[in-house]
């Protein structure tokens, strides 16, 4: 099945508001087993408009148009459908008695402007919208379906899993040749989505039966699999044959599968070994604490934590000497140790996590500019371990990719590391 989207809006072509609509349901149709074709943004200029629709209505098999179904003298989709397909707009009386009804059970006047939302091009189907004014509009063009929706995220949303989906579900099963399918979501941290699709690459003419798709969530990206295939058997063997080998590839860089966040899988890890964890922060200013703190029930590896934020906390509370300080800087290898080593003495931890760093804008030396992070583990029967990284991006940026580096470097020392 070709699927394309079209939104539609000024607001979405200068700037204003950002497209969420269509990452939705994108989402929701590669579940389906559809990736969508194509996503056309347009603004409120009724020949784009035209012409955006007709172009798309003869390439897909379906399309989903967003925005423009309002009251207001900027909403004309549906003019420009009707257009499209050559037929009036016309009063519908089922249209019209929901709005009626709505602004009834309201308590207010229906508008005369209101009353152009019931003007559906001569043939359309309207459905009733439970979340708003304007309904979804279906009208078939040749060998088209479109589905016209309300901007508004809200409505979007709901007429999409609550009507439109069903109905696309519903051809998708009505097809004669089946396609059964299987999905796998592989979780790495460490590796940009450029390295992770180098990675993956090779894979592909080796997996015919699978779709890869990648995802970036930072600090972290994910790599999704569907295998598709005449039976559900096949379609599993398929998806097994590919995540073996893609886990082969990324190797310890997959922290997880489909739904596993990082902090839970973390703080399983350690639970596992026995072990327990303390934190100093310097430039990320609690946010590996807070990660950690997220999950319910962390309080029974994860101790506590210390935002050292200046020297004098630096030695006050974790102990780094002042000479330390004096002599390498509070941004250092040195300083970080002595920062992770101080912790986990303080807190009695197994294990003790550190990071100072240059998050920025300002700050930095010509050796350690900007976006170097210093990052150190102190552990029983090994010595400190530092690392010293260089973070592009800004301060937000620095400071999440400096909590998960901090976090991998235990993750990936749990899984070298003997089970105590
Ligand atoms: P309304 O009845 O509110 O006028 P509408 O169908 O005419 O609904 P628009 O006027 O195009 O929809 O958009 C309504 C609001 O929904 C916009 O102000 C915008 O904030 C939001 N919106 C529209 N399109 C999108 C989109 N693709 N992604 C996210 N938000 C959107
Ligand atoms: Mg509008």
């Amino acid at each position: 099945m070709r699927v394309e989207l079209l939104c539609t809006g000024d607001e979405l072509v200068t700037g204003l508001i950002t497209d969420t609509n269509s990452p939705y349901l994108e989402a929701r149709l590669f579940d389906l087993g559809v990736k969508v074709e194509r996503v056309v943004l347009v603004g409120d200029v009724r020949s784009d408009i035209v012409q955006a629709l007709r172009e798309a209505s003869s390439r897909a098999d379906v399309v989903v148009v967003s925005g423009g179904l309002g009251p207001t003298a900027d909403d004309f989709t549906l003019e420009c459908a009707a257009a499209v397909a050559g037929v009036p707009l016309e009063e519908d009386a089922r249209v019209l008695g929901w709005l009626r009804e709505r602004y009834a059970a309201r308590g207010v006047p229906i508008n005369p402007s209101a009353l152009r939302m019931a003007r559906i091009p001569q043939g359309a189907e309207p459905v009733r919208n439970p979340a708003g004014s304007a309904p979804l509009v279906m009208l078939t063009l040749g060998g088209c379906r479109l589905f016209f929706l309300p901007g508004v995220p809200r409505e979007y949303r709901a007429l999409l899993d609550g009507e439109v989906l069903p109905r696309i579900q519903q051809s998708l099963e009505s097809r004669s040749v089946r396609v059964f399918r299987a999905f796998r979501l592989l979780r790495t941290v460490g590796i940009p989505e450029s390295e992770l699709d180098l990675a993956v690459a090779p894979l592909v003419a080796s997996h015919p039966r699978v779709v890869f798709g990648f995802r970036t969530h930072a600090p972290e990206n994910h790599l999704k699999l569907m295998a598709e295939a005449p039976s559900q058997a096949e379609a599993d063997a398929a998806l097994a044959a590919v995540e073996a080998d893609s886990r082969r590839v990324l190797g310890a860089r997959v922290f997880g599968s489909d739904t596993e966040e990082y902090a839970p899988v973390l703080l399983r890890m350690l639970a596992r070994a026995g072990a327990t964890l303390s934190v100093a922060e310097s430039c990320t200013g609690g946010l590996i604490s807070q990660q950690l703190t997220a999950v319910a029930g962390a309080s029974a590896t994860f101790l506590g934590g210390a935002v050292v934020y200046t020297e004098k906390m630096k030695s006050a509370w974790v102990g780094v000497p002042p000479e330390v300080l004096e002599r390498h800087t509070a941004v250092s290898s040195q300083t970080a140790a002595a920062m992770a080593e101080g912790v986990r003495a303080a807190c009695g931890t197994t294990y003790g996590l550190s990071v100072t760093g240059y998050a920025g804008p300002g700050g930095g030396t010509p050796d350690d500019p900007v976006g170097t992070v210093y990052c150190a583990l102190a552990g029983p029967d090994m010595a400190t371990r530092c690392e010293r990284m260089s973070f592009s991006g800004d301060r937000e940026r620095v400071r999440l990719f400096a909590a998960s580096h901090t976090l991998e470097m235990l993750r990936q020392h749990l899984l070298t590391a003997p089970q105590s």
